[in-house]
């Protein structure tokens, strides 16, 4: 993790948040090739959910939402993390992930109460991540949304708008502008890319807890009952979409939970395993029966239940959710990709991301770069290859160096101009991960925009 956290610093990946004033906990910026490997991972994801379906459409809701939305999501109740705090040195903990790491299961239902004895029942088996020593103070219950004061001119709102804690409610409060004004009819998903916000007690792992960042969610709305097969196959989808653009299957496993949520009638994580710290969450699979669009009907007024325009029947439908964090997803393309390797007697490292994530997909080189008519020529073909996807013209330091700059950032091609260029009107192009160089002639040279 330290090798593709350095990595992602020195090649521009991503940066700490509010780096210049001292950093700013749980907050990273994608830098120039971050933000083209995440836009990557966007449209594959879009265009897997959206493009290639049907009966899937895309949305983009506004942020901020009317307040009484987070009531009706049972978030402003109940979306909260136990928190404990060390004695010795005030770090702050949270509860259930540190008894998880030992083998203990905290209850998302369970009270306060419970949730005291079961931590004091395990206190000597904790340490404090920071000064190890196993003094807490009581656990409680801390709420995770963020509020603001949009629209709060005189400071005394009484309830504060927030910065959505997850990104599918707009899913649910669009439910019935889609029905209305599109010719959408259940089964039929909605599928949206959104920031969240979490005020996460202890943000860690780098990309991995975050207090902002974005998900990338489908609901997939369904007659009552209809969930088993529709779920199975919802799953496996996800799976496999991780395997076509690239992750190793070995890296990536299911894991249902333990303890659901009351409403839910079943709920998987895909995990990925992460270098350093092993198998964790990605992106979570969740069966959420009639649920949401229930509470939204009962806390709006108004009805959101479906009316089959064949058979006339009515009912709320039932809600399949896919949920991945973008963060997670790039962290787990990059960790997957991130490769060691000797070429010829030198080390080097690569990212092997697929052809579809890689931030640029060609980078052309003059051979030599006090040439001007090979590095006319080069400009020329870089000119030409632009136009179609994001390419890189680079003439700086030797062509080994440059290549290992390409390496490092995932480039799955390089092409060179050299003299035999000027005569015959061909180049090579090197391969990324096999190193070969073929030549081809600049007519033929053609890369696509993307190929999943
Ligand atoms: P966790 O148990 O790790 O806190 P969660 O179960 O609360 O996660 P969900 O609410 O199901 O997560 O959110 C769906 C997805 O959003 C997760 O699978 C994860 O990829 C992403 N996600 C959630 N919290 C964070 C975070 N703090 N930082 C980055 N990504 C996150």
């Amino acid at each position: 993790m330290e090798s593709i956290i350095s990595l992602a610093k020195r090649r521009g990946f991503v940066y700490q948040g509010s780096e210049i004033y001292g950093g700013m906990a749980g907050m990273y910026d994608f830098g120039p090739y971050g933000v083209e490997l995440l836009n990557n991972i966007k449209a594959a994801w879009w265009k897997e959910n959206v493009q290639k379906r049907e009966n899937y459409f895309g949305l983009d809701s506004a942020m901020f939402k009317d307040p009484r939305v987070w009531d009706a999501s049972g978030h402003t109740t109940g979306f909260s993390d136990p928190l404990s705090e060390c004695k010795k040195c005030n770090t702050r903990i949270r509860v259930d992930k540190e008894l998880e790491k030992i083998g203990v299961t905290a209850d998302e239902k369970m009270s306060e109460e419970h949730l005291n004895q079961l931590f004091n029942d395990n206190k000597d088996k904790i340490k404090c991540p920071k000064c190890g020593a196993s003094d807490f103070t009581p656990v409680r219950s801390f709420n995770l949304l963020v509020k603001t004061n949009m629209g709060d001119f005189t400071g005394e709102n009484v309830q504060p708008v927030y910065l959505p804690g997850e990104a599918c409610q707009g899913i649910y409060l669009n439910f019935k502008n889609v029905v209305d004004t599109t010719r959408a009819k259940v089964p039929f998903g909605l599928a949206q890319i959104g920031k969240a916000f979490r005020n996460e007690i202890s943000p860690r792992n780098f990309l991995f807890r975050t207090r902002e960042f974005e998900q990338a969610d489908t609901q997939y709305f369904i007659r009552p009952n209809e969930n088993k097969e529709a779920y199975e196959r919802i799953k496996q989808e996800r799976f496999d979409w991780y395997v076509k653009m690239g992750i190793k299957p070995e890296n990536l496993r299911f894991k249902q939970h333990e303890n659901l949520v009351f409403y839910a009638s079943d709920a998987w994580d895909i995990e990925y395993n992460y270098p350093s710290y092993g198998f964790d969450e990605m992106e979570g699979i969740h069966d959420r029966t009639d649920y949401d669009l229930s509470q939204h009907s009962k806390f709006s007024g108004v009805d959101l239940s479906y009316k089959d325009p064949y058979t006339g029947e009515k009912y709320i439908p039932w809600v399949l959710e896919t949920s991945a964090g973008l963060g997670r997803m790039l962290l787990a393309f990059m960790s997957d990709a991130y490769t060691e390797d000797i070429v010829g007697d030198d080390k080097r490292t690569v990212l092997k991301l697929s052809y579809d994530l890689a931030p640029i997909k060609v980078a052309v080189f003059p051979l030599l770069k006090n040439k001007p008519e090979l590095v006319a020529k080069a400009r020329e073909v870089y000119d030409k290859l632009k136009e179609t996807v994001r390419c890189e013209f680079d003439d700086n330091g030797n062509i080994g160096k440059r290549y290992r700059r390409q390496d490092e950032i995932g480039t799955p091609h390089c092409v060179v101009i050299d003299f035999d260029t000027l005569t015959d009107g061909t180049v090579t192009v090197r391969d990324r991960d096999t190193t070969e160089q073929k030549r081809v002639a600049i007519a033929d040279l053609s890369f696509a925009p993307t190929r999943a």
